[in-house]
């Protein structure tokens, strides 16, 4: 296999497909030298059948909105690989959702589940339906609209889809809801469920908790901790908020948060009572340009993304892909950060990505640091085939173990040299070899 032939088919194949592109290239150039120490993966056209996605779905989906007027979406589920377990992944409710993204995010899940140890496959999906704006009605109608086409494809064995950007509790909920209806059956088939219909604790935590985990472990292996350190995230959503209520919990400065309107900073680290009135903001819509309101001393900039506007020891992207270009990796070298993990799916640029590793720093790719959130739901998956609930302290405990666990890997296949990682290798390589061992044992299919 060679990385530039697989990819030059195919782009041709599938054209105009920038994000699936990207996040294959970064697994191929990762994985060729394994790949190729095995000639039956080759004799079995083994990678073809791991880039290509085993089926996807794609529908138009029409709602009410509350004027009456009729609106239409597009919808997609992409079942990426089932090798090792059910197709588990979220769903994305963003004006920018089209199959690229979808399917980057699909074939990203597929080694991202693989890593965490539990028995998951891959899959993404969602709409380019933009959920800011509307009434809870609508969002309630759009949901059920969107399931009326899906609830076919899904079940707690065959797919089972969670929560992404644009889809927290309240959407999973119509979504559950109205799956249960059509199935007549109460199942485990979604995950990130409200806590008194089968939702596990500590999922909406999971995935910035198992960041802040994850970042725990690779700073230890160089003597260094969390506390004192500055750390900018940006986003503030489900997975920036509840990282930097651990980062604060664990002694770090939170400097940067931000939305798709603007950042905010605070070049001393946030206050908990500026943090509890963000975390509030946010659970009811607010923007980010509000918080100068409430705070003078903080200052808001509109249009901009945090890395060139602080100084910090660590970097957490935790909004959405490509949000971390070259440029900032430059700026964020220049200013001493020593350690970038990623919250967000792909937030970071090729070049940047790059730039980090060529440096040497502790950098970790959003498929192993934030697996936290998929391997919580798979833990949700667990207890909702028991029908048992667990303790938060004992979710919270299995988390950090698989967090930990991850790392572990990743420095196992990773080590270039005694003093470097290279933490994208390690996990895609990790992530690769369990997958491709199924498949083989398997058959073609
Ligand atoms: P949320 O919808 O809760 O929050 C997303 C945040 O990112 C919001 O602050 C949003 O701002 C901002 N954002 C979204 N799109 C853009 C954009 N194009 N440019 C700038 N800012 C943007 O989503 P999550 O926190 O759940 O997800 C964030 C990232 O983490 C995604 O990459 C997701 O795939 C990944 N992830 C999420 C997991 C989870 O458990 N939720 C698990 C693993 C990964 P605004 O409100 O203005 O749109």
């Amino acid at each position: 296999m060679k990385t530039a032939e697989v990819m030059a088919d195919l782009k041709k194949r599938f054209p105009n497909e920038p994000e699936y592109h990207q996040a294959v290239e970064e697994v191929l150039t990762s994985i060729e030298e394994v790949y190729n120490r095995n000639p039956q993966y080759e004799e079995y056209n083994l990678i073809e059948r791991l880039c290509i996605p085993d089926r996807i779905f794609a529908f138009r989906v029409s709602w009410l909105d509350d004027h009456g007027k009729v609106r239409n979406n597009m919808g997609y589920r992409i079942q990426h690989n089932n090798a090792i377990g059910p197709y588990k992944g979220g769903i994305r409710f963003h004006s920018s959702v089209n199959l690229s993204i979808l399917k980057f995010l699909a074939f990203e899940q597929t080694f991202k589940n693989s890593l965490t140890t539990l028995a998951m496959g891959g899959a993404k999906g969602g709409s380019d339906f933009q959920p800011r704006g509307k009434s809870d009605k609508e969002i309630m109608r759009f949901c059920q609209a969107f399931i009326s086409e899906l609830w076919r494809q899904i079940g707690p064995d065959t797919d089972v889809p969670a929560g992404d950007i644009g889809v927290g509790a309240r959407e999973v909920g119509y979504m559950f809801g109205y799956y249960k209806k059509m199935a007549q059956e109460f199942t485990g088939t979604f995950t990130g469920k409200g806590m008194t219909f089968g939702g596990s604790l500590m999922r909406p935590e999971a995935t910035g908790y198992g960041n802040c985990y994850f970042l725990e472990c690779m700073l230890k292996t160089r003597g260094e901790k969390i506390e004192g350190k500055k750390v900018a995230i940006s986003g503030a959503g489900n997975v920036a908020l509840y990282t930097a209520q651990k980062i604060m919990a664990l002694g770090g400065k939170v400097v940067s948060l931000s939305d798709s309107g603007g950042t905010v900073i605070a070049p001393e680290g946030f206050s908990q009572e500026q943090f509890d009135y963000i975390f509030e903001l946010k659970s009811y819509g607010g923007r980010m340009y509000e918080v100068p309101e409430q705070f003078p001393e903080l200052k808001y900039y509109p249009g901009e993304r945090p890395w060139k506007l602080v100084k910090c020891d660590i970097a957490m992207p935790s909004a959405t892909q490509n949000e971390l270009d070259g440029s900032d990796a430059e700026a964020l070298l220049a200013g001493g950060c020593f350690a970038v993990s990623e919250g967000a799916n792909m937030p970071s640029t090729p070049e940047a990505v790059k730039k980090f590793i060529d440096a040497k720093i502790l950098y970790a790719p959003g498929k192993a640091a934030n697996a936290g959130g998929v391997a919580t739901s798979g833990l949700e998956m667990a207890q909702n085939s028991q029908k048992l609930s667990w303790t938060a302290e004992e979710v919270d405990n299995k988390l950090r173990g698989i967090m930990e666990n991850i790392h572990a890997k990743c420095v196992e296949y990773g080590r270039v040299s005694p003093d470097f990682v290279n933490y994208v290798k390690g996990a895609n390589i990790a992530g690769f070899m369990k997958v491709a061992n199924a498949m083989m044992a398997q058959g073609v299919l």
